[in-house]
């Protein structure tokens, strides 16, 4: 059974339960409707025989013949006279019920009996009897009272009676052939029998049909899966139902999108990185080989080794940012969270980099109205906050004016970074978080920056569950907004 494919499965389950059920309510049906037509049948009988008891004078009458009978009963009387078992039966027809059930009777019980006459099933009603009045005049039988019709033998010759004779107590026994009824329940036994494939095969067929249905989306699913590859990942499972199954095939488009999403990133990435690197690489190369290909003075080696030695440290710079963005992406990364007073944090960095700000002529100013606690890791907002501030720093001309401000709005803390700087253009506004996006790649270049600054600080902003903002105008200058949780 195990490794049986679902849908082979699902049906011999299927099959095994609805055969058993099946059974089981054919039994049922079975067993309740013979014991109605048998309760039904017996209670017809009963009737029947405690109507002929109301006639206290109906044994002269059943003995002359001139008994009316309901079709197909068969009607006897029994009586002991001397000793021996006297039997009178309409049509002459005795109905054989054992001298045994006629004690039981003339001893006071009632009973049912199933028989046999002539190779058909009866069954009989049996019940005390007492004529009146006592004395029965033969005469009145219409008989010969030795040898005529109405006397029959018990066991199986009736005495010889008198002409009179009295008669205390007797049985009567009302039968009926049970054939009709046992026809009924064998067709009815039939029905359920034929009923039982049919309804397996049909139903087993409806079953699997539906079940085909159910699982054709899941085959489409599968079969799309399999077709997706590590580089195509454009493949998309069509989405036919707004059920389950629906919405699986959604959730499985959605991470593909989001696998998809991460593979173009990783690949630009990849790419990004390579001719980011390959800059400082050709530099170190060319300024390496130009040494060697002739003897040079002690101060042109001293120069190629300083332009070598200044590509190295870009690259070293572009390689640790890499890392870093590797590091917080992936979860493995163990965050050292605790709460950290921003204000702080902002004001010592100012304080560290207002150096900086002075010897490019920049005017530095840091506001804040006191301790603003948040829950973070401390070394990844002093690398968030540093990154924003060296923007600004980078980016803003001489004698231009750099304001941070903490506050806190709305439960957030509020830190911005503002400038005079040169600005973004809004073309640009909406790439700026990506990774190795430059808006001017020779300036920024020039200036030091590699594109991941603000890839990094979003990154961290995301880690610590907060928002990064921008507004911009070019010439004027940009603003900075970064809003992060507070604790409550
Ligand atoms: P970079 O290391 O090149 O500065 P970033 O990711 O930090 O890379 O910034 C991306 C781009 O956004 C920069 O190339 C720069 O053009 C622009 N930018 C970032 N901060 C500022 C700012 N304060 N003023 C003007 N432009 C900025």
């Amino acid at each position: 059974m195990k490794g049986l494919p679902i849908k082979i499965k699902f049906t011999l389950w299927y099959l095994a339960v609805l055969s058993l059920i099946l059974t089981v309510l054919g039994t049922g049906i079975y067993a309740a409707m013979s014991s109605r037509l048998h309760s039904s049948f017996d209670d017809s009988l009963k009737k029947r025989a405690d109507q002929i008891v109301d006639f206290k004078d109906i044994i002269p009458i059943v003995a002359g013949g001139a008994f009316e009978e309901e079709t197909g009963e068969l009607i006897s009387f029994y009586f002991y006279f001397d000793h021996a078992l006297v039997n009178v039966s309409h049509r002459q027809i005795e109905i054989p019920a054992g001298e045994e059930c006629i004690n039981a009777v003339l001893g006071g019980e009632n009973l049912y009996k199933t028989i046999e006459l002539n190779n058909k099933p009866f069954t009989l009603y049996a019940v005390p009897y007492s004529p009146e009045p006592k004395r029965i005049m033969l005469d009145k039988f219409n008989i010969d009272p030795n040898n005529g019709a109405g006397r029959k033998k018990v066991r199986f010759t009736n005495p010889k009676l008198p002409d009179e004779i009295e008669i205390e107590k007797a049985v009567l026994i009302v039968a009926r052939s049970t054939k009709d009824l046992d026809r009924a329940l064998t067709t009815l036994f039939h029905i359920l029998l034929y009923s039982l494939p049919i309804t397996l095969f049909l139903s087993g067929w409806g079953g699997i049909f539906l079940l085909n249905r159910i699982l054709r989306p899941i085959d489409d699913i599968s079969q799309t899966t399999r077709k997706i590859e590590e580089t195509d990942l454009t493949q998309r499972i069509k989405v036919t139902a707004d059920d389950e199954l629906g919405h699986l095939a959604q959730t499985i488009n959605q991470m593909l999108s989001r696998l998809e999403k991460a593979f173009t990133r990783q690949k630009q990435l990849t790419s990004d990185a390579s001719h980011e690197l390959r800059g400082p690489i050709a530099v170190i190369q060319a300024e390496a080989s130009l040494s060697l290909q002739k003897k040079r003075q002690a101060q042109s080696y001293r120069t190629s080794i300083e332009v070598i030695a200044t590509a190295a440290e870009r690259m070293s710079g572009i390689i640790k940012q890499l890392l870093f963005l590797a590091r917080t992406d992936s979860s493995s990364q163990s965050l050292s969270f605790k709460s950290i007073d921003v204000h702080l944090l902002v004001s010592n960095l100012c304080d560290e980099l207002d150096v900086l700000c002075q010897d490019k002529g920049l005017n530095l100013r840091y506001t804040s109205k006191g301790t603003v606690l948040i829950e973070g890791d401390e070394s990844l907002l002093r690398t968030l906050f540093i990154n924003l501030l060296t923007n600004a720093i980078r980016y803003t001309p001489v004698g231009g004016h750099i304001n941070v401000d903490v506050s806190i709005e709305n439960n957030m803390a509020v830190i911005t970074f503002q400038d005079t700087g040169i600005g973004i253009p809004p073309k640009d506004v909406p790439y700026i978080f990506e990774r190795f996006y430059r808006v001017d790649k020779a300036r920024s270049r020039e200036s030091g920056g590699s594109g991941l600054g603000l890839s990094i600080a979003d990154q961290i902003v995301q880690v610590h569950h907060g928002r990064i903002l921008v507004t911009s105008e070019m010439d004027t200058g940009s603003t900075f907004v970064v809003k992060l949780p507070v604790i409550s």
